[in-house]
């Protein structure tokens, strides 16, 4: 589906075809011109206008970013705004317009809405921009644009003017939800706005993807948004022509947004590459075949260490991506060396599945299989026990991870978990997805073949913008379609 557009990438091209700009100093981002040379090549095209489409935005942002006179003078005159509707704010086209985003839950979370943050701010020109509370995303990544940065200057003497936007909710008075909900007219309403895209949200947030709103959007300076959701997808719904006009050539294949735009935005801090590196050294450096597993556990799919142990012994063995041990007489073999050396790499906040399957192949020395001869080697880098977001070596060793993830040949990764959508995201594969528990145990069926490398969108809109009533945003357009992961979730396919 490339079409006479797109280029697929020359795989020893640092630009990645063009998605990275050329315009960046080595030293201080290792990572941004060098992942390339570890990671399974990518065979996906890119196609010239979404080429074309970063370096607008690139330029944009240098235009309008933070330390900017544009900058200055749009933080003004939201401090000066009177809080009220009776004085529309006075903004002009040439004005800089911004997209804040704020964290919320783990990093898997973080990085799918910043992503779909950033689609938003290509297609309405906006100028996007982190908020980090308590510096959790310090020395985490490297800065996507050049000659610029995404992090919202929010120190003491810096004041930003809209306050404690972490606690910003669900039918907060500048809310996108309470101002549709009283009427009013949100292009007209106060200089900023915020949208709540979190899971919980309701019937009038949910207008946030019908064009009206999206109209009436384009004349508020600032938007603050709280997501949970990769919800890229839904950019893809908004009906009329205007975004389809720009998306479409951008993402000439739908399956390939997150693929293009995470391996554009997030590039490992210095500190996180090294840990990747020391992994990748250790672990993946000699091997033929590199197999990544990430195992999860949610306490609303409850299920035992055994019966997920077998689930992903079942998995694995059955579709080839680990060989069956042999049982019986050893292969001796004439060198004494094994055809093949896979190493598996488990990432999982637990240390039980990567040592069970150690042993299971450490017994099996000689590397004899029953498929054949090949040497598995089992390596985990860490085991955590739980999840802490709120830490900024937490979220570089969980970052590491990821990436480390995302330099593998074949990719398991367990249903629902944004974890995982990013590592198969990053690795441009589609994943082996191990099936939710039902009842505590492992479906008949271990794990599927994903039907794409898009993450999916786990809480839709399910909004039919014309109609005014409740739809079902997998059964709207032709490339959206309900999750096999996560059945109410839709994604690009
Ligand atoms: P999700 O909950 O699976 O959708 O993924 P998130 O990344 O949003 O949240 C889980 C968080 O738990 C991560 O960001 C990490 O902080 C931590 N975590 C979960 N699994 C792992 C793992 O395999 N390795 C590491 N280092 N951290 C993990």
């Amino acid at each position: 589906a490339a079409g006479p557009l797109a280029t697929v990438p020359d795989p020893r091209d640092p630009t990645l075809g063009g998605l990275l700009s050329p315009d960046f100093n080595d030293s201080a981002c290792l990572s941004r011109y060098r992942a390339v040379l570890y990671r399974h090549p990518s065979l996906h095209a890119i196609s010239s206008h979404l080429v074309s489409a970063l370096r607008r935005y690139e330029s944009l942002h240098r235009q309008c970013g933070p330390g900017t006179p544009a900058y200055a003078r749009a933080v003004e005159r939201l401090r000066a705004a009177p809080n009220a509707s009776t004085t529309p704010p006075s903004s002009s086209s040439s004005d800089c317009s911004y997209l804040v985003w704020n964290p919320v839950e783990g990093l898997g979370n973080r990085i799918l809405s910043i992503t779909s943050g950033f689609l938003y701010a290509l297609l309405t020109d906006r100028v996007l921009l982190l908020h980090s509370s308590g510096g959790d995303l310090d020395d985490l990544f490297c800065e996507p644009f050049p000659g610029s940065t995404w992090i919202l200057p929010a120190g003491d003497k810096d004041d930003f003017p809209i306050r404690d936007m972490e606690q910003l909710g669900q039918g907060h008075h500048e809310s996108l939800g309470a101002v549709l909900g009283r009427g009013e007219d949100p292009g007209a309403a106060s200089p900023w706005l915020y949208a709540h895209l979190v899971h919980n949200y309701d019937a009038q947030d949910r207008r946030f993807f019908c064009d009206d709103a999206q109209a009436a959007l384009r004349r508020v300076p600032w938007l603050v948004f709280h997501s949970d959701s990769y919800f890229a997808p839904g950019l893809f719904l908004i009906p009329g022509e205007q975004h389809e006009r720009e998306l479409s050539p951008m993402f000439p294949r739908r399956d390939l947004v997150f693929h293009h735009l995470g391996r554009y935005l997030f590039h490992p801090s210095n500190t996180v590459w090294d840990m990747v590196m020391r992994y990748h050294d250790e672990y993946f450096a000699k091997a033929d075949e590199r197999v990544g597993i990430q195992v999860r556990t949610f306490g609303w799919a409850p299920i035992s260490t055994d019966e997920l142990y077998s689930q992903i012994l079942k998995c694995t063995q059955r579709e080839n991506i680990l060989p069956v041990p042999s049982t019986g007489e050893l292969v001796t073999a004439n060198d004494g060396q094994p055809a093949k050396r896979k190493a598996v790499v488990v990432v999982s906040l637990h240390g039980e599945y990567s040592e069970k399957l150690r042993e299971l192949y450490q017994k099996d020395s000689n590397g004899s299989t029953a498929t054949g001869r090949e040497a598995v080697s089992v390596y985990q880098p860490t085991h955590l026990g739980e999840q802490r977001s709120g830490e900024k070596e937490h979220n570089q060793q969980a970052f590491a991870e990821m990436v480390l993830l995302g330099f593998s040949d074949a990719v398991v990764t367990t249903a629902a978990s944004t974890f995982g959508y990013v590592g198969q995201g990053l690795a441009g594969l589609r994943p082996w997805v191990l099936m939710s528990p039902v009842d505590e145990k492992a479906p008949d069926t271990p794990c599927r073949h994903a039907p794409t490398i898009e993450p999916c969108f786990h809480s839709p809109p399910n909004y039919d913008c014309r109609a005014k009533v409740e739809g079902d945003a997998g059964r709207m357009v032709r490339h959206i379609r309900h999750c096999e992961d996560y059945p109410q979730g839709v994604q690009l396919v």
